[in-house]
């Protein structure tokens, strides 16, 4: 066997996928041992050698926890090497992602694909020394003298599995893993961007992954916590599909209500809510969480006591019923009556029934009114940076007429969305509470 077959076998079976073209084998001869590094909060380095010289077109496939597909980067070879630096100071990535990567290069219509390599991107800021130990299915890591809480937080994981796996009728699908963060400012410094101020635990189901900050509130309170934080772990485990998320109201009210196998004190707040401004709609709350306080607040209560009417009316096999309809596919509706055997708008009319107010009903948004903003003079407009001979400024519209923008940078601007869409490949997370929800 030949050089080049030694190297193309073993990349198909790798792959699973190999083009071979007619021409003759190009300098090219094979992928060296792929290396990666990275530091936290920074980069992640690609290494890899070229054997023989470099092919026509190298490209790096990177996929991640919870993402369908991968990215593909085409990377510039310099010489019989090549690098690529992924860097994550932009594109924000979880600590614990595992990042799954292959090389693939194209020469001469050939196509090669390195085999596929794991990497966990791990939180290595400075101080942060890490220590961990297996309890049971979790995996708890701690640093500095937080070894008894963490320990503590290993053993909870396996009271709030045991719970929410008897509740949803299923088994929890793989380990756990759980980071301590002694203080906030680490803690946040793990979660990155766009989580609320409030939060001080999070739970990200595709990477398994449970992290606490042991400033988020009392001993008492960060045992109550953490039982929420897995519960959030085994309900995606129970519900698994490939079409949708189950309502987020939903997940939230299930985690809320295990802390405690009651509705936790969160009656009080939507019988407050009730008298004053008035309840949510559940479909308004299916996806996201007003960002604030009040509306974060009842959005918790309004899930915890919803699933704690559910459970007393049809039993907690309801609530197996509906996990099994989501792994099944099934809408949230669909999921609701299966588990109650009573229509979605029905359940719902009753729940707010139960507090004594009718079923909100959806607000019509205001028109848009006609820009009032002054604009200069046709003549005199600043093209910021576009070539006035390739963009002529836009007609005065007419009296009332709208003009959409200019948006010389609009491109710019969506390329960077796409990279950042494709990069998040975390998945969607449930961060956990709000630490001012409970006095604690
Ligand atoms: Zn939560």
């Amino acid at each position: 066997m030949g050089r080049l077959m030694r190297w193309l076998a073993p990349a198909a079976l790798a792959a699973g996928m190999l083009a071979i073209g007619a021409g003759p084998a190009a300098a090219f001869d094979g992928f060296g041992e792929p290396r990666t590094d990275s530091t936290y909060g920074d980069e992640v380095t690609f290494d890899i050698d070229l054997r023989g010289g470099a092919p026509e077109i190298l490209e790096l496939l990177i996929r991640t926890t919870g993402s369908d597909g991968a990215f593909v980067v085409s990377v510039e070879p310099s010489g019989a090497s090549a690098r690529y630096v992924w860097d994550t100071s932009v594109e924000y990535v979880t600590p614990n992602t595992l990042i799954t990567y292959q090389w693939r290069a194209t020469d001469d219509g050939t196509v090669a694909l390195s085999a596929e390599e794991q990497y966990r991107y791990v939180d290595d800021r400075p101080g942060l020394d890490w220590q961990s130990a297996q309890l049971g299915e979790a995996t708890v890591h701690w640093y500095g003298g937080a070894e008894a809480q963490a320990r503590r937080f290993g053993e909870l994981t396996a009271v709030g599995v045991e719970r929410a796996e008897r509740l949803f009728g299923s088994e929890l699908a793989g380990p756990v893993d759980v980071f301590v963060y002694a203080t906030h400012d680490a803690f946040f410094g793990a979660l990155g961007p766009g989580v609320r101020e409030w939060a001080g635990a999070a739970a990200y189901p595709p990477l398994r992954t449970i992290f606490m900050s042991l400033e988020g509130g009392s001993p008492e309170y960060l045992e109550v916590v953490m039982i929420h934080e897995v519960t959030h772990i085994v309900w995606n485990d129970a519900t698994d599909n490939p079409f949708h998320e189950p309502a987020r109201w939903l997940n939230e009210g299930l985690a809320t209500w295990s802390e405690t196998s009651d509705d936790s004190g969160e009656r009080e707040t939507v019988e407050a809510e009730a008298d004053e401004a008035g309840l949510f709609a559940f479909e308004a709350i299916t996806e996201q969480f007003p960002i604030g306080q009040r509306g974060g607040l009842l959005s918790y209560a309004q899930g915890t006591t919803m699933v704690d009417l559910i459970i007393d009316r049809y039993g907690t096999d309801a609530i197996a019923r509906i996990a099994a309809a989501y792994r099944d596919g099934a809408s949230d509706a669909e999921a609701l009556e299966a588990g109650t055997g009573i229509p979605a708008d029905d359940l719902y009319a009753d729940y707010f029934a139960e507090f004594g107010v009718s079923a909100p009903t959806a607000i019509e948004p205001e028109p848009i009114l006609p820009s009032n903003v002054d604009r200069p003079a046709v003549g005199h407009v600043d093209p910021g940076g576009v070539d006035p001979d390739l963009e002529p400024p836009p007609a005065e519209p007419a009296p009332g007429e709208e003009t959409p923008p200019r948006g010389g940078s609009e491109p710019a601007v969506i390329i960077g969305l796409g990279l950042g869409l494709a990069l998040a490949g975390t998945g969607a997370y449930v961060v956990a509470r709000r630490a001012e929800r409970r006095a604690a």
